[in-house]
């Protein structure tokens, strides 16, 4: 059992792991740049230590500084939250060698899921239906203009090192080819210093779908349904929801066991997110995300489960807590992420909350770091908290998530919770009935930027 967690984070993901802890008894090290001496999860934790300066690179990134606050304060485990190092297999590697626990999957799967194209290939051999596209990756423009002749635009070009969003490039037909191609290599190796990009079939309106699973690292394995994150700007997720409101169920338990059995046969542990495009009743693989997802709250609510608690647990060694049959879809969740932000262009808003109200009653979760007084430093990410809620079925939950955004208060600094009291009148909204680019669509006609 541990006896004490460093989480390597900051923000709300710090405050939730810190909440898990609290309540399996286990002490809390927060770690802090110099901007984030007054952060809330500073505040919160048992312990802190200031780790460098503000940018990220310095403190949050700082392998060496982490390590060291582990050494100093005698924490056994460290919780990377999502982001930062979450996904950083060389840091996982550097952990075990220390002689403490990483909290989430080997060094050797983050690895695997953390190049797309190896990603791709690996799930396409353990039986997860895959986007169609290249095999592997595209090294001259020749080769990229000869596959999108044979497997027809639009295409989309992406990079293997990619992640949030970036490195993403659509050819619509063969002139925008070279343009997207270059591009798509530029930006990658700029963001990833790795310009390898792989192609495949642009779907024209799927949803985005992905499926939460946890593994005990020993081969045994379950899945916690789906999340539907079609609504999403620049790639990027902007409101999430479980179940999804146009799966059946034989289509959950058929993809749920796809992806469960996966997960056991490569004998992962802890949480994972296996991500799809879905199209006319067909799932197609894009991603895994070998970590704790932001959404993951959708889930908690309608399983009932603390998915940190099940991360710490496996981590300890312990086996899951619960096999595939206990865990029963109960309601439907909606979160909406908030993030400091001013419209129309979403551009980063920081500066001194001077007054926040959290909304509160039956269903109704929030996570974040905000608290009034406090003042956003503008280094890091805009998301400053999500609004989680739970419901018997959807259209409770789409009133309960108006209520509670009416109750909500973040004043001080602009914010994109204006953009969810516009988006809940939308009819599409109502019925569930969007694809991916029906938001980027939405924004054009009545945001213009
Ligand atoms: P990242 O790791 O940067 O988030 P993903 O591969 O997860 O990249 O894709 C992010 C989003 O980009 C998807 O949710 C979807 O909106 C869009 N996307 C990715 N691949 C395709 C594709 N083949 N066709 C259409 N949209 C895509």
């Amino acid at each position: 059992m541990f006896e004490k967690i460093l989480i390597a984070n900051r923000g709300e993901i710090a405050l939730r792991v810190i909440r898990a802890c609290r309540e399996m008894g286990i002490q809390s090290v927060a770690v802090h740049s110099t901007a984030d001496s007054d952060a809330m999860h500073v505040r919160m934790a048992d312990e802190s230590v200031c780790i460098g300066p503000p940018s990220g690179a310095q403190s949050y990134l700082s392998i060496p500084a982490i390590i060291s606050a582990c050494e100093i304060s005698g924490a056994q485990a460290i919780h990377p939250g999502y982001g930062f190092l979450s996904e950083n297999a060389k840091f996982v590697q550097i952990v075990e060698d220390h002689g403490l626990t990483f909290i989430g999957p080997s060094a050797a799967h983050i690895r695997i899921m953390g190049d797309k194209i190896t990603a791709k290939e690996t799930a396409k051999s353990l039986g997860i239906p895959c986007v169609p596209g290249s095999e592997g990756g595209v090294a001259d423009l020749e080769t990229a203009q000869r596959l999108g002749a044979e497997m027809g635009y639009p295409v989309i070009i992406k990079a293997t090192a990619g992640g949030g969003g970036r490195g993403m490039k659509v050819a619509h037909d063969a002139s925008e080819m070279e343009r997207a191609f270059l591009t798509a290599r530029s930006e990658a190796k700029a963001a990833f210093g790795n310009d390898e990009v792989y192609i495949e079939k642009y779907l024209t309106t799927p949803r985005h779908i992905e499926v939460q699973v946890f593994g005990d690292g020993k081969g045994g394995a379950v899945h916690l349904g789906e999340r539907d994150c079609s609504l999403q700007r620049r790639h990027q997720k902007v409101l999430e929801e479980a179940p999804g409101p146009v799966i059946t169920e034989e289509e959950r338990a058929r993809i749920g066991k796809i992806c469960a059995d996966a997960v056991a046969e490569m004998k992962y542990s802890g949480a994972g997110t296996i991500e799809f495009l879905y199209e006319n009743g067909e799932f197609f693989f894009i991603e895994m995300n070998t970590r704790l997802q932001v959404e993951h709250p959708v889930t908690e609510a309608i399983f009932g489960v603390d998915l940190v608690r099940e991360q710490i647990r496996v981590a300890e060694g312990y086996p899951l807590s619960f096999g595939q049959e206990d865990l029963q879809i109960n309601g439907h969740a909606i979160e909406v992420r908030i993030n400091a932000e001013k419209l129309p262009n979403f551009a980063p808003s920081p500066g001194r909350i001077t007054q926040y109200h959290a909304p509160g009653g039956l269903g109704v979760r929030i996570d974040s770091a905000l608290y009034d007084g406090y003042s956003i430093p503008p280094y890091y990410d805009s998301l400053i908290g999500k609004l989680i809620v739970h419901g018997r079925d959807r259209p409770e939950a789409l009133s309960r998530l108006n209520r509670a955004l009416a109750e909500l208060i973040v004043d001080g600094v602009d914010t994109t919770i204006p953009l969810f009291h516009a988006l809940l009148q939308e009819e599409a909204v109502i019925t569930g009935e969007y694809n991916i680019h029906w938001l980027e669509h939405w924004l054009e006609q009545n945001l213009p930027a």
